[in-house]
């Protein structure tokens, strides 16, 4: 598909009358949120909607915590991410707020978070857990790969790479499952997903064997992926908007395009960094990004990065 070129803030923030002059002309925002469909309709942007896949609230929800190798359920702080699988009633639930927002409403995009196995990546320290292993999603791997494994140890230990490769295919069939629904109900919506920001080899490659996020595997279903490029909150440099895009070639299908989400804490710098970059951002989003907009020195630093961005495209 024709990939459209949007740049715009993430948030529920209130973006001033004059955005546009700024260069945005499309917001993401929470869910079908008809307050912020109506907002971007006023302001003569596109509208854009986060989907929370794979994320619970695990106080109200115990049933969901995935089983980690030593049988117990997995070590959590506040922010996490990821469920068990194998509960199938909870994926229901996400099937048919997804469904009900569809019928409702005519997004320009949707993007699926938190399209994953567990864990938390946005920490310089994160706490990387290998999951789930319930007896349902244990006997799912068995059942599908034809390998018995008495435990998780066992498994780990003799069949890492299946193990990995078959929790990738969970995610990426549930990425074409919500991906199939969005687009047989309105075919020109553009569907992303937002990625784990870490390349292959890093944390010895948790991007797959953590949190599943297999971009060649999820590249029948997504058309355009969106790492989580939070600096200060990862503990990196602003540098790494412009050294993520001009490594991604090597690991992102070419046939799908990238478009960074940055940090409203890291700005300008990251979006400046990424405005530099020879292999460019498709687009960019600026979580919790409104606020910029009221400063109007602030508000110009974007306008500028919209339009280096826009030559390096070509547009
Ligand atoms: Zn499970």
């Amino acid at each position: 598909m024709d990939m459209p070129l949007w740049f715009g803030p993430y948030g529920s923030g209130v973006l001033p009358g004059n955005v546009r002059d700024y260069g945005v002309n499309a917001a993401w925002f929470h869910g079908f949120n008809e307050e912020r469909f109506e907002a971007c309709a006023k302001l003569g942007i596109t509208a854009c909607v986060e989907l929370k896949t794979f994320r619970a609230d695990f106080a109200k929800h115990p049933e969901l915590v995935p089983i980690g190798v030593d049988g117990k359920p997995i070590r959590f702080g506040r922010p996490v991410q990821g469920i068990c699988l194998s509960q199938s009633d909870y994926l229901g639930e996400i099937d048919r707020e997804l469904l009900g927002g569809l019928a409702a409403y005519k997004p320009g995009g949707i993007w699926l978070d938190y399209l994953t196995y567990a864990g938390w990546f946005e920490t310089p320290e994160p706490d990387l857990q290998e999951s789930c292993f319930c007896r349902d999603c244990v006997a799912d791997f068995c059942e599908s790969t034809g390998i018995d494994a008495d435990t998780p140890a066992e498994l780990l230990a003799r069949h890492q790479a299946v193990w990995t490769e078959h929790k990738c295919r969970r995610i990426a069939t549930h990425g074409k499952r919500f991906a199939a629904m969005i687009k047989e109900r309105h075919p020109s919506c553009v569907v992303g997903a937002y990625m784990c920001p870490w390349g292959p080899d890093e944390y010895d490659g948790a991007l797959r064997r953590i949190f599943a996020q297999d971009y060649s595997l999820l590249e029948p279903a997504i058309d355009v992926f969106t790492p989580l490029i939070y600096c200060t909150k990862s503990g990196r440099g602003p540098e790494w908007a412009r050294q993520w895009l001009e490594q991604s070639p090597s690991f992102v299908p070419g046939s799908r395009r990238v478009q960074l989400i940055l940090d409203a804490l890291d700005y300008p710098n990251s979006l400046q960094e990424a405005s530099r970059s020879s292999v460019p951002s498709w687009g960019i989003q600026l979580f919790h990004g409104a606020e910029i907009f009221d400063d109007s020195d602030k508000a110009n630093a974007f306008r500028e990065a919209v339009e280096a961005i826009r030559r390096r495209v070509g547009e």
